[in-house]
């Protein structure tokens, strides 16, 4: 737990609850624009008041209104001493500089909004497990609460593997492919809520793989490490070799396509602290996919978030999906959209190979085709939504 100013704590989760010292509204103010009045004065449903002054948001009238009297006032205006009603300008009509006519019955406290309508002193505003939304956050300057306790942002490292992979921009050589998975992973980590570190690419090479690991769980605050590559079956799977040495690890073959190979565990660092490691596969769409699924709602309930999870939501299907029996679900990349029927209805947004992140990159969610052999245009499956 951390204290932070308002700004710092957007997107993080507030760790105590913030009571309110100050009210909002912090007077009682008028909700439109018209003339402050009387409300008993206008009982006969057409009434001349005689205009004793105006006042503005931001000013205080000097006048106070006494019987037969109104005061011209501004939206967000203190209501001026004497009345007890506002009534709107537009039901109204100006005689000259000094007089209004009233053409309607006011209820006694029409329009003002009263000093704490909002925010009440002494409220709760918000419990601790609260995420500091741009909505918190106004009311968070609302109430003058401008430094407040949040969990801290997870700081996570993210190390690519591959002996295959450049990204200076050069010419490609026989064999290389660019990079595209961490600049992926930063921005997903960033826009989850955490802190991404971008580690670069280690080769592979076990001794030089062990030092960068050892190095990534060793620097200060590294709280998460995310690598990609290196997991599977290959004999170049070098993350699998040095992490199955010196960490603590799980090795999964999850019941799901993509991203099949999926590496959780621990590295103890030189302080003792136990390290959590995602290892996600490399194919760039298996690399996304598992990041989505299991270390992304892992990263934010480290950070007391309780929304950890994407909304999932039932929505139709708007074409056959094929697929054939394997054990798996697969989670098929879908545009979702809001049909005329009031339900969200996906197509897959193209070719759905591991390695084919163009036409995932415009999909929207993820969709759950179950175990089996398909599903039909008009059914009903379950959505994930991807994105900010
Ligand atoms: P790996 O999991 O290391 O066996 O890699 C599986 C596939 O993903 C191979 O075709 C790799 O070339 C590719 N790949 C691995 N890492 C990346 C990366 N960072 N960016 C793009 N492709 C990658
Ligand atoms: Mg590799």
């Amino acid at each position: 737990m951390v204290e932070v100013s308002r700004r710092e704590a957007a997107g993080l989760v507030l760790a105590a609850d913030v009571v309110a010292t100050e009210p909002v509204p912090p007077f009682a103010n008028t909700a439109v624009d018209g003339y402050a009045l009387i409300a008993a004065d206008t009982a006969s449903g057409s009434t001349e008041l005689r205009v004793i002054g105006e006042v503005a948001a931001g000013a205080v009238s000097s006048v106070a209104v006494t019987p037969g009297t109104a005061i011209r006032i501004m939206t967000g205006a203190p209501i001026p001493e004497g009345c007890d009603a506002v009534v709107m300008v537009e039901d109204t009509e100006r005689i000259g500089d000094t007089a209004v006519r009233v053409n309607r019955v006011v209820d006694l406290g029409a329009a003002i909004r009263d000093a704490g309508s909002d925010v009440a002193v002494g409220a709760t505003v918000f419990t601790a497990g609260t995420r500091v939304t741009p909505m918190v956050e106004g009311v968070l300057a609302s109430i003058n609460a401008n430094a407040v306790k949040v969990y801290s942002r997870v700081n996570v490292g993210v190390i690519s593997t591959g002996d295959e992979l450049i990204e200076d921009g050069s010419p490609l050589q026989p064999g290389q492919i660019r990079e595209s998975n961490r600049p992926m992973l930063l921005r997903i980590i960033e826009e989850a809520g955490a802190r991404a570190v971008d580690l670069g690419i280690v080769r592979d090479d076990e001794a030089k793989l062990e030092q960068a690991l050892r190095d990534a769980v060793h620097a200060a605050g590294r709280e998460v490490l995310v690598t990609s590559g290196g997991v599977s079956m290959g004999d170049y799977d070098v993350v699998k070799a040095v992490l199955g040495r010196i960490a603590n690890m799980n090795w999964f073959q999850i019941a799901m396509k993509p991203a099949k190979p999926f590496a959780f565990g621990t590295l103890t660092n030189s302080r003792g602290v136990n390290v959590p490691i995602f290892g996600l596969p490399g194919n760039p769409v298996s690399s996304l996919m598992s990041f989505e699924l299991i270390a992304r709602p892992a990263i934010r309930t480290m950070m007391g978030m309780s929304d950890a999870f994407r909304p999932r939501v039932r929505a139709i299907v708007d074409e056959d999906v094929k697929r054939n029996p394997d054990g798996k679900i697969h989670f098929d990349r879908v545009h979702a959209t809001w049909g005329a029927d009031g339900r969200v209805h996906v197509v897959r947004t193209g070719a759905q190979g591991s390695h084919q992140l163009a036409s995932t990159s415009a999909a929207n969610a993820i969709m759950a085709v179950p175990d089996g052999n398909g599903v039909k245009a008009g059914d009903e499956v379950v959505v994930t939504f991807l994105g900010a």
